[in-house]
């Protein structure tokens, strides 16, 4: 899914971004880098930047126009250090970070970013689907191009890594039935009662307590497997010394 993502660099002028936007998006685990029509060559400073992320700027694509660059996308959004620059659909950076994801899943999306002094034009803009804009300091809201690029990486990473472990929890969680988990009430009270615990004649709310707290934790199969294990070897170790109990009282009659 993260190869699906493009990194779209319009118009870039210092050749040091371009390597910082190759190393903030290889942490992240994106690869796609697109240059459109860049005003620098990349060059011994853009090599340093990019540190261990060399690979990515060297398989970047150039190409002259946004277009190109998004021809086999599905989904361009555009990032703005303006909020609300014009009156276009807006994404919040988390609800973006999923969008990419959901549907980087089937085709490749976009992400734009524009020059460092003057932005995307209103008509590269309008070539986007939405607006993304990270809400910084309303007096101060302009982030450096590859900060820019780093902060909404991590955003899509973020959805990614979300969606992976929904996906796992989902597959892997086994929740019992209700009446298993009945079951275990009832097992869990007279366990409590004929420890004395719970007194019989009055037990409060400890149960209804009890209950709220086992179904806030939503114990799985097994969880509950070892709360029926643990209450029925507490019975079996509790009868004993009882019936030792008694034998001890009947040996002194
Ligand atoms: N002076 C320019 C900002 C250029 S910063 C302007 O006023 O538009 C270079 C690029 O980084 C921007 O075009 C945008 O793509 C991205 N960027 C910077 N700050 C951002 C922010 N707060 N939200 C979203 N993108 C931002």
């Amino acid at each position: 899914m993260l190869n699906n993502v493009k990194i779209v660099l319009i118009g870039t002028s210092h050749s040091g971004n371009i390597g910082s936007a190759a190393r903030a998006m290889k942490v992240m685990g994106l690869s796609r880098l697109v240059l459109v029509a860049p005003e620098c060559e990349i060059d011994g400073k853009a090599v340093a930047m990019a540190a261990g992320a060399s690979d990515i700027m060297n398989r970047a694509q150039v190409v002259n126009t946004l277009e190109e660059a998004i021809a086999d996308c599905t989904l361009v959004v555009g990032s703005s250090a303006r909020p609300r620059h014009l009156e276009w659909p807006q994404l919040e950076t988390r609800e973006f970070g999923q969008k990419m994801v959901a549907e980087g899943q089937h085709s490749k999306v976009a992400i734009v970013f524009g020059r460092e002094r003057t932005g995307l034009t209103n008509d590269e803009l309008q070539t986007c689907h939405f607006h993304v804009n990270i809400p910084a300091n309303a007096e101060y809201s302009s982030l450096n191009l590859a900060m820019a690029v780093q902060t909404l990486s991590y955003e899509v990473r973020m959805a990614w890594l979300e969606s992976q472990t929904q996906a796992i929890s989902e597959a892997e969680q086994d929740y019992p039935l209700a009446e298993d988990l009945e079951r275990f009430y009832i097992h869990l009270e007279r366990a409590l009662t004929s420890s004395n615990f719970i007194i019989k004649a009055h037990p409060g709310a400890v149960m209804n307590k009890l209950r709220r707290l086992f179904n806030r934790a939503r114990p799985e199969q097994q969880e509950l497997n070892i709360l029926r294990g643990m209450l029925t070897a507490f019975e079996r170790e509790m009868a004993q010394s009882k019936a030792v109990e008694t034998t001890e009282n009947t040996d002194k009659k």
